[in-house]
């Protein structure tokens, strides 16, 4: 089975969330946790959530995991 090696960003965005990257990614942050190998992006955002609440996959190398996360976590009191 093919893996591929997931970081998370730890730097925020606007919105709070941190994104999950392949470690391959051309849009891979500088800052980052390294989450190790996975076989699918899946596994690698529940482990970015150990992490940081505000989960979410990159569009483009995590684009099956964009999005479906974040939309199940209630939106954070400020
Ligand atoms: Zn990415």
């Amino acid at each position: 089975m093919k893996v591929f090696f997931y970081c998370v960003d730890t730097d925020a965005r606007e919105n709070g969330e941190h994104e999950v990257h392949r470690t391959d990614c051309a849009l891979g942050p500088e800052d980052k946790i390294a989450l190790g190998p996975f076989p699918s992006c899946f596994e690698a955002v529940q482990a970015a959530r150990r992490h940081y609440r505000k989960v979410n996959g990159c569009q483009y190398c995590c684009a099956e995991c964009y999005r479906i996360y974040t939309a199940a976590t209630p939106p954070a009191k400020s």
